[in-house]
């Protein structure tokens, strides 16, 4: 049986965290934010070891015994499925940031439409953008599952915590799974607002005094560092 809701919080049995990938994953299908086998979700089960969706697989309708265990090089560890095609992004971004434990990536279509016109979600629309995201910019296009992708996301990592993949996706993090699935939503949303004010053809920007007091409340309300989950 597959739970309704993922609780807050990195610091979790490798069942719950398997429990939530699967919730994940069926939410991800649900929004529209996948379709086929799209996308992939992994969580750091402790220092040297991340819990991943496999490749070739509904989203929407993965068992836990479906998830993988691999090491940050990306050598599975447990589990009878090839890990997703798109690891590669995932590592990349638990060795640059040691205060996420979860990466979301997926291709929801208002967002991804930006994406492929190479448009990042930078202007200062929406009070709440800001203060969630800051600003969400486009990497170049890489070849999925290459070293080109995630050369293109590397210099974006740390000062972001959603890019869009150009012509392919975006991808979110988080210090929890939770974090990370509600950025992924956040993204689409932005970009759902933003088209709507391109097609009135009006957009009444925040002032820049607005944006620095919202990046204040960010520095204060925003993002926290969570705890790195213990070795077990
Ligand atoms: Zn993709």
């Amino acid at each position: 049986m597959i739970a309704e809701t993922i609780a807050p919080g990195a610091l979790k049995t490798e069942e719950e965290h398997r429990r939530d990938i699967c919730t994940a994953g069926r939410w991800l299908r649900d929004c529209g934010f996948v379709v086929a086998t799209d996308g992939n979700i992994s969580v750091r089960l402790d220092s040297r070891r991340i819990l991943t969706s496999p490749t070739g697989v509904s989203k929407g309708t993965m068992a836990e015994e479906d998830i993988v265990i691999v090491d940050l090089e990306g050598h599975r560890l447990g589990g009878r499925r090839n890990p997703s095609s798109e690891l590669a992004m995932h590592l990349l971004v638990y060795r640059l940031r040691p205060d996420i434990n979860s990466v979301c990536h997926a291709h929801p279509p208002t967002a991804t439409g930006y994406a492929a016109a190479g448009i990042p979600l930078n202007k200062a629309l929406l009070c709440e953008l800001v203060i969630a995201l800051g600003s969400v910019p486009v990497a170049r296009y890489g070849t999925p599952g290459t070293s080109e992708l995630t050369a293109a996301i590397e210099p974006l990592v740390h000062g972001h915590d959603a890019i869009l993949m150009a012509n392919h996706g975006v991808v979110t993090y988080g210090a929890d799974l939770l974090t990370a699935f509600h950025r992924m939503e956040t993204t689409e949303h932005f970009a759902r607002v933003s088209l709507v004010t391109e097609m009135l053809g009006k957009q009444m920007l925040l002032s820049g005094g607005d944006v620095e007091k919202l990046m204040a409340a960010r520095a204060r309300y925003g993002p926290q560092r969570a705890p790195v989950p213990k070795d077990r």
